[in-house]
């Protein structure tokens, strides 16, 4: 996959409202630990960016996923993961089932105003005992007359203390654990829902991380998306986005953190010459770039097989899983590089060392992703190579 002028464009675009409406503020939005959402989500609504692949009957643009991947690498110009995570919730996260699978209403009333900017969403699919283990959410959503009552609590929640509304996986029956949940559209101003911690993190610092809880929220059933029982499937589908946007939102991040330690180790001299020139270093640069590149190049490949409307999963969690080592890596080593400065707070290197670290975690540990590829080896009992 090549990006055409077109590409390009949208990507100047995006480049250019980062250097003007984010980077300029997120040392501010770090310390208060949150941004404002609404304020950024409603610009970013007007020029059209939360919408790139979406129907334009519900206010999309209505381009394929290759417009929707160039956005998402621009996204990595911020300088900081938290907003490229907190908008990659708007648009890769809570709303792709909604926009597949959503009836024209359920569209109307969730999905346009979030392409808009007017709604934030956020993605409730991990509790307290279960993250990894999706399958095993104890959240129940009963059926009352033509209503849900849900209770039960969701952790974790990215935008969670200012989302206006919720993509929910949630229990809508017995028996057969993948068989027996939903995806429901929870508005979080109903009563019943209140947000019981916002959480304090290692990283992600201006992104807003809570645990809420549900005690008899009443949502009708017209808020499912799609049918009944179907949710744990819908939800496997959407985390491809998911993970996709994770790992591709991060390939600048990680190109601009090379340079900034070029930068740094040029002018900083040791025992009588540039860090740089010291062969292990820039050897070391030269690997972490190509490693860059070659994620890329996967990602473009499950692009492509998505553009095409094939299954991406394999692709998709080999990209987080590498993309999660890789971050890890070149974190570690271009800190090292900064010596004492990449311990600072005032060097950009410390930012991207804690916030690149969720990459491994969050969206599916790497454990999750090496099983889904062994799975797909054909590696357990009951399973055979999918080619
Ligand atoms: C900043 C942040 C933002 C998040 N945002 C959201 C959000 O918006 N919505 C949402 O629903 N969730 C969100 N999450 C939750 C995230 O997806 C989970 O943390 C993740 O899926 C891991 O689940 P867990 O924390 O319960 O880990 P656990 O399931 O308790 O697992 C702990 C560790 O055990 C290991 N492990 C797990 N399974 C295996 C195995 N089979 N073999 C070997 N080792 C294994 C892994 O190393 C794993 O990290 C967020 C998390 C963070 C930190």
């Amino acid at each position: 996959m090549i990006y055409t002028e077109q590409h390009l464009e949208l990507q100047r675009t995006v480049k250019k409202f980062i250097d003007t409406e984010i980077n300029p503020h997120i040392d501010a939005w770090e310390r208060d630990g949150i941004f404002p959402a609404h304020e950024v989500f409603r610009k970013m609504g007007k020029l059209g960016l939360l919408g790139i692949n979406k129907s334009e009957a519900f206010g999309g643009l209505g381009l394929d996923y290759s417009y929707q991947l160039a956005f998402c690498e621009a996204m990595g110009e911020a300088d900081s993961g938290s907003v490229p995570m907190a908008v990659g919730v708007q648009v890769d996260m809570a709303t792709p089932a909604l926009a597949r699978f959503g009836s024209d209403e359920l569209r109307r009333e969730f999905l346009a105003p979030s392409i808009q900017g007017e709604y934030v969403a956020c993605i409730g699919v991990s509790e307290p005992g279960a993250g990894s283990d999706v399958a095993n959410i104890k959240i129940r959503a009963r059926r009352d007359g033509a209503d849900y009552v849900i209770n039960g609590s969701k952790m974790w929640i990215t935008n969670g203390t200012q989302a206006d509304w919720m993509c929910m996986l949630a229990n809508t029956g017995e028996g057969d654990i993948h068989t027996s949940k939903s995806l429901i559209c929870v508005p979080l101003k109903t009563k019943g829902v209140s947000v019981e911690r916002k959480l304090d993190k290692l990283g992600m610092r201006a992104s807003d991380t809570a645990l809420l809880h549900f005690d008899d929220v009443r949502v009708p059933q017209r808020y499912r998306i799609g049918e009944e029982g179907r949710g744990f499937v819908y939800q496997m589908v959407q985390f491809q986005e998911e993970r996709l946007w994770g790992v591709a939102s991060t390939l600048r991040w990680m190109e601009k953190t090379i340079d900034q330690t070029i930068d740094y180790t040029r002018q900083r001299t040791v025992f009588g010459k540039p860090v740089l020139e010291n062969q292990v270093v820039h050897f070391k640069l030269a690997e972490l770039n190509t490693k860059v590149e070659l994620l890329r190049s996967l990602i473009y490949r499950a692009a492509e097989l998505m553009m095409r409307g094939e299954d991406v999963t394999l692709l998709a969690s080999m990209a987080k899983l590498s993309g999660g080592r890789l971050a890890r890596e070149l974190a570690d080593s271009c800190l090292q590089y900064f010596g004492g400065m990449g311990f600072m707070n005032e060097t950009p290197i410390s930012r991207f060392f804690r916030d690149s670290r969720l990459i491994s975690i969050g969206g599916g540990a790497d454990e999750i992703m090496l099983g889904i590829i062994a799975k797909h080896m054909g590696i357990f009992p009951g399973t055979r190579r999918k080619d």
